[in-house]
């Protein structure tokens, strides 16, 4: 796929793609905080770059995702917009985003509100996926932070 160096970001920040989430999408870098990485991660979405979406999930999930499945419904999904509606501070490890995201299939415009969570690990900012088979409460976190799911992520899911 060719990209329009001098297009607007698919995240609706305004900015040029190229100094906006394509950074991120070719892991120069990371994003600095939760809200950057859920703007990179709908971007990634519009440009259908399903391995950006895996790479940026939890570790321990990676696994689990149905790449298949996520590549057939970012091709048959066009996004038409995204609009964040708060960025919550959980702990210094964690973080929440509530957003909604617009798109489209078969010509009919839907939208998505969603509560992500994304947490830190090594210095870096990942989603918790609450789709996948999660541990039971009691198991240990599947963020690699050794508390118990319950008193880590699952907390916040
Ligand atoms: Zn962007
Ligand atoms: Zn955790």
């Amino acid at each position: 796929m060719t990209e329009n160096l001098t297009a607007l970001c698919p995240c609706q920040s305004g900015q040029p793609y190229q100094s906006c989430c394509q950074p991120y999408h070719q892991q120069q870098h990371f994003p600095a905080n939760a809200m950057l990485l859920m703007r990179s991660r709908y971007a990634a979405y519009a440009l259908k770059k399903i391995d950006y979406i895996v790479q940026t999930t939890v570790p321990s999930q990676q696994t689990l995702l149905q790449v298949d499945e996520l590549q057939a419904w970012a091709d048959n999904t066009t996004w038409v917009g995204l609009t964040i509606l708060q960025h919550l501070t959980r702990s210094k490890t964690h973080s929440q985003v509530e957003f909604k995201a617009f798109f489209a299939q078969q010509d009919r415009t839907q939208v998505h509100h969603e509560i992500s969570l994304f947490v830190n690990i090594a210095q870096r900012w990942y989603f918790v996926d609450p789709t996948v088979a999660l541990p039971n409460m009691k198991q240990p976190c599947l963020c690699g932070s050794n508390k118990k799911f319950k008193h880590c992520c699952g907390g916040l899911l």
